[in-house]
């Protein structure tokens, strides 16, 4: 069986807009994807039903929203795969998670410490363990990236050494598409008892992600790339690591006891999140992961690959065309820069067609430096694109390319 992607789109309104009297063409979802009505009315009802603060309540909505936020929790602990309910924070995205994880170290690093990142970070997975490692003079290394886009695991192997605290590196590059051998890099990490965080953004929305396979310690993603809302998130981490992780925020909800002098902390996973949730948008992440966990994983990476392999064979045709990646792996993302024209310019031509794709640089400026770009322009699947989507992109990038020559 195939993907039934006509009824898939059926279920995203959005997908039924007109720019300038074309259809939208939506290819920008490594930067958020859409949401499906179900997701949209999970919203709609929390604050037309039960809208409430949580854990706290003596009265009826109180529960309702407590029983559907703590239900939302279960949804995420399932389709990951985590051991426990209670290694599931909620975060407001990949961003805090990351955040959280790296404040915490900076305050366990020592200055014999390393840590590895990888050349081809997000900005989130970057300059966060920068922060950590200036604060407590411990050494950041870099893993570097192939021409193909890939990263150079024999330097990655070479870099691993007692020393190494922590390994975070993402588990598919938002401005490539590279799908990063995670489970394996894990392993050799492990070799050396070092801490190993996967930056889940962009590898969330694509399959099967069980954290117990990986094997790692901590893996943050992003609500909003797996059609959930914005401003929801999830880190997922080890429980004997988060019991005792240098908390980051203090508030409300994460403490246990409170004297004018002192105060002693909550538990898991209490104990990491301060202040009151967000409360509908966990709700409706859950309704998201509920609704996507339905489709048939097989169907959809052989979708998201039929779309790749369009995507590659119209580029490789494609007079003047660089493509910025070529990842034996790839998934979601593919960057490509033009003979002509700035990418910003392609973005908005493109747009004057009713194509939505990002330019810049990602948010992953020493990728880009290592490519010797400013940017990219960069076209990114989800399920409801189709091939003719592909087909229709490229045509409309000729003209483009026609036009800036
Ligand atoms: N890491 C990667 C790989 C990403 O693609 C993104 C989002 N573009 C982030 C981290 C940060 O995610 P957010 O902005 O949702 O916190």
């Amino acid at each position: 069986m195939s993907l039934d992607v006509a009824a898939i789109r059926e279920q995203f309104p959005i997908l039924k807009r007109e720019i300038d009297g074309n259809p939208l063409i939506y290819l920008d979802n490594a930067a958020t994807t859409q949401k499906p009505q179900c997701v949209i009315d999970a919203l709609v009802d929390y604050y037309t039903q039960c809208n409430s603060n949580v854990h706290r309540g003596a009265h009826r909505l109180a529960d309702e929203a407590t029983r559907k936020f703590e239900n939302a929790r279960d949804i995420i602990k399932d389709f990951i795969n985590a051991p426990k309910r209670e290694e599931v924070i909620w975060t407001s995205g990949t961003t805090e998670g990351i955040n959280m994880i790296a404040n915490g170290l900076a305050k366990l690093l020592k200055p014999t410490d390393e840590v590895i990142v990888t050349g081809m970070e997000h900005h989130a997975n970057i300059v966060t363990w920068q922060q950590a490692c200036k604060a407590a003079g411990a050494t950041l290394h870099n893993v570097p990236v192939t021409d193909k886009g890939e990263l150079d695991l024999d330097v990655y192997v070479s870099l691993l050494n007692e020393n190494t605290k922590l390994v975070a590196f993402p588990h598919v590059s938002n401005s490539l598409g590279t799908v990063n051998p995670i489970k394996w890099m894990t392993e050799q990490a492990k070799k050396f008892s070092a801490w190993v965080l996967v930056d889940g953004a962009q590898g969330i929305a694509h399959g099967n992600v069980d954290v117990q396979d990986i094997g790692c310690d901590f893996y943050a993603f992003s609500g909003h790339k797996i059609y959930g809302p914005m401003g929801i998130g999830v880190l997922w981490g080890k429980e004997e690591l988060l019991a005792d992780w240098p908390v980051w925020q203090t508030g409300g909800e994460m403490i246990s006891t409170v004297t004018l002098q002192d105060a002693t902390w909550n538990v898991l996973p209490y104990r990491l999140e301060a202040g009151t949730p967000n409360v509908g948008d966990a709700i409706a992440l859950g309704e998201a992961i509920r609704w996507f966990s339905e489709l048939d994983y097989a169907e959809v990476a052989a979708h998201e690959k039929a779309l790749m392999a369009r995507a590659t064979e119209l580029a490789k045709e494609f007079d003047g065309l660089r493509m910025i990646g070529e990842a034996e792996e790839k998934v979601g993302a593919f960057s490509f820069v033009l003979d002509q024209g700035h990418p910003a310019d392609i973005g908005f031509l493109l747009d004057r067609q009713g194509i939505a794709i990002r330019t810049g640089d990602h948010c992953a400026q020493p990728l880009m430096a290592r490519f010797g770009v400013p940017g990219t322009a960069r076209m990114s699947f989800s399920i409801y694109n189709t091939i003719e989507e592909v087909e229709q992109f490229f045509k409309a990038l000729k003209k483009v390319h026609m036009m800036l020559a």
